[in-house]
This record gives structure tokens, C-alpha cells and sequence, in this order.
């Protein structure tokens, strides 16, 4: 079957192999840490300084990390794609950034980061995003507003998630959807199976075992994302 219109999201699975752990490897702990305590705009009130620290901790590991086979398939996917591609990843990391860097995509290619970025950070006052690759203080203050301050820009837990109207808009004409490494339990990106069946997408999962939502997918493709993406992405 020919496809055209391509939606595909991935989560914490697709870059564990480079070495970034996934979100609920051990018992709903992200890294040692309630995510009440460094995922919620709550906890970053009650301790700023704990918050700032656990993510300049996870933006310097972004230094020793690479991107992987499965982000490079889907680089090498982007720059073939005759049609409309939209990678959206829950990712905050910048493995993806990096593969399409290298390997620049098609002109109708698009990424977008729904959970935000670990190099940004973002003015509470002005809401202005820029690029933050060095450490950010507890009580950093920000270039951008005189009485702002400058926090991650990553979505936590009880806020917006990034462009849904942009994404909602592809799933609505996707002809094929495929969810990669993404557990599939926090919404709304767990609903996004759903949008694609409803735009009669086919939709794939590719996923170390099935998750809880596999009986929504047409197919599933289990193993390591490095060897599972690039032998899907050769079958296409
Ligand atoms: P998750 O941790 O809930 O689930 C990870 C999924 O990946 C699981 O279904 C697991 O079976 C699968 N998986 C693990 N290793 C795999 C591999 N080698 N190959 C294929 N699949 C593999 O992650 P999620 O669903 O993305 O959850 C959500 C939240 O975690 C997001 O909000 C995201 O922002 C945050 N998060 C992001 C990162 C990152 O930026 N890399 C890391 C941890 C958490």
C-alpha cells in the first residue's frame, strides 16, 4: 500500500539504547525522583532548587549522549518521504535534533517536541522560549522580563501540551501512524491511536513487548527500537 500522509510519535523508547532511561523503568521513579517532586509545576514551586538541579543534571547528560539506529532511521525516513511527515516526539531530549542535523529532511517534514525541550527555557513572566544549553539556578532570573524567571521548558504534569491543534490537524489526514517506545499511559499522546483509526490510518506499534493499548493498533513490531525502526523503515 502507498502511503502519503505520515504521523509518527515516540517516547522514552526510542532513546533508551543511547543511554537516556525511560520514564517507568522502576516503579514510577523518574531517575530516583517522585514525578510529583520534579514533574509538576506544583513541586517546582515547593523546591525550585531541587527541580532546576534534576533538570540541568538530565541537560548536561545529554552531552555524552548520541543518537541511535532508530533515530537515524527515521532521519533517513524523513529525507526519502515523498508526502507530508510529522515526527512528534514526548521526547525532551535532542537525539532526534541531532539525526535530522545530520541527515536533513524532505520539505514536507516537521518535529515537533509536545513535552517541551531540555535546551530551552522559558520567561514565567513573558513566556518567552529560548535556548538554555548550560545550568539554570534556583531562582534564575530572566533576560526577558524584569520580574520573570527562567524555568524549563518542558511540560509537566497538569499543563498544555505543545502545537495539539497542529497535530490533532495531521492525525485527522494521516494515512499511516506508527507510535514508537511510547508506553501509551499518559494522555493526550496515548489518545493519538485513536484520531488515526478515526481518519482510517493503518497504525502501527513498535514496542520492546505489546502495551496496554496494543489492541488498538492494526500491527505491532516488538524488539529493540534499534533494530526494529530500521527494519520497518526498510519495509516501507
Ligand atoms: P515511558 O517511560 O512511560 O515508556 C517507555 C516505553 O518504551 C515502554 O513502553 C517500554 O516498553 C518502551 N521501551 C523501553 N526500551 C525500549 C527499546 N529499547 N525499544 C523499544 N521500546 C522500548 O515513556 P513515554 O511513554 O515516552 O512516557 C512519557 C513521558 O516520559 C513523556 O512525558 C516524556 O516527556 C518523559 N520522558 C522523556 C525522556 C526523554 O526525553 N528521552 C526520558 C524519560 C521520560
Amino acid at each position: 500500500m502507498i502511503h502519503k500522509n505520515l504521523v509518527i510519535l515516540t517516547g522514552a523508547g526510542v532513546s533508551a539504547e543511547s543511554g537516556v532511561p525511560t520514564f517507568r523503568a522502576s516503579d514510577g521513579l523518574w531517575e530516583g525522583h517522585r514525578i510529583e517532586a520534579v514533574a509538576t509545576p506544583e513541586g517546582f514551586a515547593a523546591n525550585p532548587a531541587l527541580v532546576q538541579d534534576f533538570y540541568n543534571q538530565r541537560r548536561r547528560h545529554l552531552a555524552t549522549v548520541q543518537p541511535n539506529a532508530a533515530h537515524r532511521a527515521l532521519a533517513d525516513l524523513a529525507a526519502r518521504w515523498d508526502g507530508d511527515f510529522l515526527l512528534v516526539t514526548q521526547n525532551v531530549d535532542d537525539l532526534h535534533d541531532r539525526a535530522h542535523a545530520e541527515t536533513p529532511p524532505a520539505s514536507g517534514f516537521e518535529l515537533i517536541h509536545m513535552h517541551g525541550e531540555l535546551n530551552k527555557a522559558r520567561c514565567t513572566a513573558s513566556g518567552v522560549v529560548c535556548d538554555w544549553t548550560g545550568d539554570l539556578e534556583a531562582e534564575q532570573a530572566s533576560p526577558h522580563h524584569p520580574r520573570g524567571r527562567m524555568r524549563p521548558h518542558i511540560v509537566w504534569f497538569g499543563e498544555m501540551p505543545l502545537a495539539m491543534e497542529r497535530i490533532e490537524a495531521a492525525l485527522e489526514r494521516c494515512d499511516l501512524f506508527v507510535s514508537i517506545g511510547t508506553s501509551g499511559a499518559v494522555y493526550p499522546a496515548a489518545g493519538f491511536v485513536q484520531l488515526a483509526r478515526m481518519a482510517c490510518a493503518r497504525t502501527v506499534e513498535i514496542n520492546l513487548q505489546p502495551t496496554q493499548g496494543a489492541r488498538l493498533f492494526d500491527e505491532g513490531v516488538y524488539g529493540p527500537a534499534t533494530e526494529a525502526v530500521p527494519a520497518f523503515v526498510a519495509d516501507l
